[in-house]
């Protein structure tokens, strides 16, 4: 085992694959600065590339003997403009700009084609559009039912596939379109551990995406409409992760309301015990400089104080100049947060609200016993990963172990704060998952001989949803 491979931190983080990150060499050493779980996004590239990148991980993960989280993010109803001809052009203030149906044709000064004409109906004159992540703004001057010819309130330059937001009109558009349906099987055959939806609105969202997941991949519910924010609680208990994709978010809503929504969706998902990702912009200025702003050291280290429990890197190891500095640099400042005295405490003093159920009460009991005895880490044996949750959602100040069967339920816990999943073999007698749970954590690098591991299990084996069992070890 390389005992590096062991992270000194509690949050995780999650790097995004693009042009940047597409070999082994770079894949690997991302890794092995301390990525936790990639990220595949479906609004980008090829299937072949996606597998192709999977492929890798795959091979990582079993050079390094470490699972690796993948999650395929599908683009959703996200409205594109298509290609331009010089791939770009320059909108100066006032211009008059036309999106059209034409879709063949590419886009010059004076008009484009976007991904979805069916909206043009629903865009009545006066409303405004904003593209590339807010940074432009046109407004509808005449809507004449398959094209809008718009006028541009803030220009700037305006590149191939940027986005459109549309926050105050009502689309008719599906929460999975298509090119979703068709992402998503894909990605279920390629065997992704995660399937983020992109711009859910409703709980029914999320309901019908699980529908066709059918447990085969956890759902990980974006959220970034402010209608989602109504119905956060209900999403929140029938998505397996949220991530608060701020990048659109901050789009749709205010600018300014984003600090208080990241807050706010952290908060409910911790409470419901789902991992929380904070997403998008967390280290922007390394996509062409190798060192951050410290603004957004700042923003990454108030992501871990707010308990999110991972932080994700987007255009910067995708399609940025220094992937490697940006999944370095945070993990440096996550890991210099995590020593911070104020937050350490507040997680020792947190008291959070229980189930009344037996993996609550061991769990919750598991936290305060390993302070108490000072003890290397806390072991979790689960087949789901459902009693690792609750022990994470503890938040105790000492590792978990996650110990599985169950290859898939360790590479989706990857993303759990505080979490070190590692596949055991099926266990019957409750002896060999004790020697297991010492084996495993010295092996591992989470406790020296002579410290003791506290260890949670359902007696007897192999009834998902029993754990009954809390014990205390010595490591020999
Ligand atoms: P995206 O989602 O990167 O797929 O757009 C994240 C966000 O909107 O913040
Ligand atoms: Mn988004």
């Amino acid at each position: 085992m390389l005992a590096h491979m062991k992270r000194e931190r509690a949050a995780k983080i999650i790097s995004t694959l693009g042009p940047s990150s597409t070999s082994l060499e770079v894949i690997a050493s991302l890794f092995e600065a301390g990525a936790d779980v990639f990220r595949l996004n479906f609004s980008h590239g090829k299937h072949a590339e996606h597998k192709e990148r999977l492929d890798i991980i795959r091979k990582i993960e079993t050079e390094f003997d470490r699972p690796i989280g993948i999650i395929a993010d599908l683009q959703g109803p996200k409205i594109r403009v298509s290609n331009f001809v010089d791939g770009k052009i320059e909108l100066e203030n006032g211009a008059k700009f036309t999106l059209d149906s034409d879709q063949d044709t590419d886009g010059d000064q004076t008009r484009v084609s976007i991904s979805n004409p069916e909206i043009y109906p629903s865009l009545e004159p006066g409303v405004e559009l904003l593209l590339d992540d807010g940074k432009l703004k046109l407004v509808v001057e005449q809507n004449n039912g398959d094209s809008v010819d718009t006028n541009v309130l803030i220009g700037g330059t305006l590149s191939n596939h940027k986005g459109i937001n549309i926050p105050g009109a009502i689309l008719p558009m599906s929460a999975l379109t298509e090119k979703d349906r068709n992402d998503l099987q894909f990605a279920l055959d390629i065997g992704v551990d995660w399937i983020a939806l992109s711009f859910v609105q409703r709980p029914e969202d999320v309901a019908e995406a699980r529908g066709l997941i059918r447990g085969r991949a956890g759902v990980l519910a974006k959220m970034e409409k402010p209608l989602a924010i109504e119905h956060l609680k209900q999403i929140v208990e029938l998505a397996d992760a949220i991530m608060v994709a701020r990048g659109d978010l901050g789009v749709e809503a205010p600018p300014e309301d984003v600090p208080g929504l990241q807050k706010k969706i952290i908060r409910r998902a911790r409470s419901e015990g789902k991992p929380v990702i904070v997403a998008t912009q967390m280290l922007e200025s390394m996509i062409n400089s190798p060192t951050p702003t410290r603004a957004e050291a700042s923003d990454v280290a108030t992501a871990v104080f707010d308990g999110a429990d991972a932080v994700m890197l987007s255009a910067e190891t995708a399609a940025g100049e220094y992937p490697l500095e940006a999944v370095s640099i945070m993990d440096r400042i996550i890991r210099s947060a995590e020593q911070d005295d104020h937050y350490k405490l507040s997680n020792i003093r947190e008291r959070r609200q229980t189930r009344g159920t037996d993996a609550d009460a061991i769990t919750a009991a598991a936290k305060q016993v390993a302070q108490t005895l000072d003890a290397a880490a806390i072991v979790t044996f689960t087949t789901t990963g459902s009693t690792t949750l609750r022990a994470a959602r503890e938040r105790p100040t000492v590792p978990i172990l996650g110990l599985t069967p169950n290859v898939g339920t360790a590479r989706r816990l990857v993303l759990t704060w505080g979490v070190h999943p590692v596949e055991t073999s099926h266990f019957t007698e409750f002896n060999d998952v004790v020697n297991c749970a010492t084996d495993v954590a010295a092996k591992e690098k989470f406790a020296t001989p002579g410290q003791r591991l506290i260890i949670t299990a359902g007696v007897p084996f192999g009834t998902p949803g029993t754990t009954n069992v809390l014990r205390i070890v010595w490591v020999e």
